[in-house]
């Protein structure tokens, strides 16, 4: 097996699974896609998640408003989608305008139909053990990670980086596999001493190449969350060229982490399908 994990190909053999489970279906699993203003960047996600979901026989919404929308109004548009029984998977694609509050928003997304793991219930959740949706890069990392056999227990996982759309959910799920986790951040001291300790390095950080090769242990797995477009090219938080001799496995950017969170979306999506149609299904 190559040491460069390719997320490119696991996600695709997830996303056919999905599609043979989805053609079995008596209707076609929906995805709500909300939008509020029209920034540039979530236009590219938006558009991508579209192709992905069509293309697995998913029925795919975009909701688009002017970036003058009210919380409140906001927030029953939302609770529209949360009480239409069609409606499987709800995101709100971030960044939101400032004058609108990304958490109360999020917060206002029915939990089984939060494919993307943000409610603070599902957060909850997670954090206690309890079945629920979870964060749907996390979890494409920790994906990544059984695909290519790589063991957690007792290993030293070292996240850089505490978003709760990454570094965070991703404490719970590592510690849950029995690894020790270790997590810094932008007021982290020293920075290289935890790094070069870590059997697993997890990147989350949105700074082109942070990570180089004085940096890393000698056959440390690395895991780049990071993208950080720059003039139209797209580049990782790992100087991945620089350190792909060091490492044991490593996921490049593009073509890493970034397809598995799109598969995981749609798994989510499929999962809340099931769910609210009672059919017993993992
Ligand atoms: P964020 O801005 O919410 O969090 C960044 C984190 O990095 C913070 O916790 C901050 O403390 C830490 N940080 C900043 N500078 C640091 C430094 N010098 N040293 C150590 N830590 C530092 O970002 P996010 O939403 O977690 O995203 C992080 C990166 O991952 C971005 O590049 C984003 O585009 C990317 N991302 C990729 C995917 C994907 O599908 N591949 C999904 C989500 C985010």
């Amino acid at each position: 097996m190559s040491k460069i994990i390719d997320g490119k190909e696991i996600s695709l053999s997830i996303k056919e699974e999905l599609k043979k489970q989805i053609d079995k279906l008596p209707s076609k699993p929906v995805l709500v896609v909300i939008q509020v203003g029209n920034n540039e960047a979530s236009n590219v996600y938006i558009k991508n998640k579209k192709i992905a979901a069509s293309n697995i026989g998913m029925e795919f919404k975009h909701i688009h408003f002017d970036e003058r929308i009210t919380e409140n109004e906001l927030k029953e548009q939302i609770n529209k989608l949360n009480n239409d029984n069609n409606i499987n998977g709800i995101i709100v694609q971030l960044p939101l305008p400032n004058h609108l509050n990304s958490k109360n928003i999020i917060n206002y997304i029915d939990p089984n139909k939060d494919i993307d793991g943000l409610t603070d219930i599902n957060l909850g959740k997670l954090m206690s053990g309890s079945e629920c949706m979870t964060s749907c890069t996390p979890t494409g990392v920790m994906q990544l990670i059984k695909e290519y056999n790589i063991d957690l227990g007792g290993k030293h996982v070292v996240i850089v980086g505490r978003s709760n759309l990454v570094g965070k959910p991703l404490i719970h799920m590592l510690l849950d596999e029995d690894a020790t986790v270790t997590v810094t951040h932008s007021k982290t001291k020293d920075l290289i001493s935890f790094t070069k300790q870590a059997d697993i390095l997890i990147v989350a950080v949105g700074k082109k190449h942070l990570i180089t090769n004085n940096m890393i242990k000698e056959g440390a797995v690395i895991i780049d969350v990071g993208i950080n477009r720059i003039d139209g090219k797209i580049y990782g938080d790992v100087d991945f060229e620089n350190v792909l001799n060091k490492a044991s496995y490593i996921t490049p950017v593009p073509k890493g982490v970034g397809p598995m969170t799109v598969a995981m979306l749609l798994k989510n999506t499929l999962k809340s399908y099931y769910m609210m149609n009672k059919i017993n299904k993992k």
